[in-house]
């Protein structure tokens, strides 16, 4: 409820002009050479499983509408060569990227970004688009879904398989995992989130193999389980890239966390996933983001691999804005919700004033 005041507040104060106001005192006391670059994930109606901050089109048009308005939007590539070479096209240049590769990216983000003639960098996971197979998160989700249906149904015929969903009898899932997933095969939306962060904090061979084995359980148990993949095609991904708008980075091969996997599988998953963009859409791939981008997914050793594997810059999801001389293998981003157009003017604002860090 206070959320929704707080935003009906600023949607009034945006329409009644404070953020004229505020947008005069940001070019007096913005800070020169600061640039930004924005992280979507979904454009799509909500309801997508695993996928709470979907940007609706409608809302993402409305974001495009004030980029174009205010800012001076550029391409993440021609940002980082200006960078490189020190000549920042503008005091308020933005970047539009798209992270994992949904089909949404081509469906409903593309007309739009195409309507409005503002480019973006779309980062791939390529095994997502190479085997159409939900990514590890989804896969979770759609387990979820699956095994909540059971629990709720009143069918005396699922008694035993209820009981094994919300008692977790004979596995061997860590403890924050195992009471993670009884609250979200009990009902809790918000269970979910828990569980899939609990997954990201462990190797990712471990993460992965539990989501098998939790597969499999649900398998024998009779429970049906969604297997969208609900990815873009390389088809999609040509059109885009022909398109001259949309540029293709790198987002490791299985959108595993660097930090939680030896190095030279790290390795592995920084050089392949450039090989084989550049393979299927006949281009040159020069940037990567990082898997899940917080401090903790990456490391010194991981950006000097990134750059010996040939990109001039890899992203974060580490919030802010980037300055002048940045590094341009820890590129800071702002992950971008379902947030009215008057939020983020008010975030972009406020980041870009050089009182913040
Ligand atoms: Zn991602």
């Amino acid at each position: 409820m206070a959320r929704t005041m707080r935003r009906a507040v600023v949607r009034g104060a945006f329409r009644a002009g404070l953020f004229h106001f505020l947008w005069a005192t940001r070019k007096r006391l913005g800070a020169p050479g600061r640039f930004l670059i924005l992280a979507y994930h979904r454009i799509g109606w909500p309801g997508h499983s695993g996928a709470p901050g979907c940007v609706s089109p409608a809302l993402f048009a409305a974001h495009l509408r004030l980029l174009r308005r205010y800012f001076a939007v550029v391409s993440l590539d021609r940002l980082c060569e200006a960078l490189a070479a020190g000549t920042l096209p503008h005091a308020d240049a933005v970047a539009v990227t798209l992270d994992d590769g949904y089909a949404d990216a081509f469906s409903a983000a593309y007309p739009i970004l195409r309507a409005h003639r503002i480019p973006a960098t779309i980062f791939l996971p390529t095994r997502f688009i190479d085997d159409a197979a939900p990514l590890w998160w989804d896969r979770v989700a759609f387990l979820v879904a699956a095994g909540s249906t059971v629990t709720r149904s009143a069918d005396p015929n699922n008694r035993f398989r209820r009981a094994w969903l919300l008692e977790l009898p004979d596995s061997a899932y860590p403890a924050a995992v195992r009471a993670g997933l009884r609250r979200a095969f009990a009902g809790s939306a918000s269970a979910l989130a828990g569980v899939i962060a609990a997954l990201k904090s462990m190797p990712h061979a471990t993460a992965t193999g539990l989501v098998d084995d939790l597969t499999e359980r649900l398998r024998c148990l009779g429970i049906a389980v969604d297997q969208r993949a609900e990815a873009l095609t390389w088809d999609q991904a040509r059109i885009m890239a022909d398109s001259g708008l949309i540029d293709f980075g790198a987002h490791t091969v299985t959108h595993a966390i660097l930090t939680r996997m030896p190095p030279e599988q790290a390795e592995a998953e920084v050089r392949e996933s450039r090989r084989v963009i550049e393979a299927r859409l006949g281009r040159t791939v020069r940037h990567f983001a990082y898997p899940n981008g917080r401090h903790a997914d990456y490391s010194p050793a991981i950006q000097t691999l990134v750059r010996a594997a040939g990109y001039a810059s890899a992203a974060t999801s580490v919030p802010g804005a980037n300055r002048g001389p940045h590094d341009l293998f820890a590129l800071r981003r702002l992950t971008v919700g379902d947030e009215p157009a008057a939020v983020l003017a008010l975030r972009l604002t406020v980041l870009s004033s050089r009182w913040v860090p």
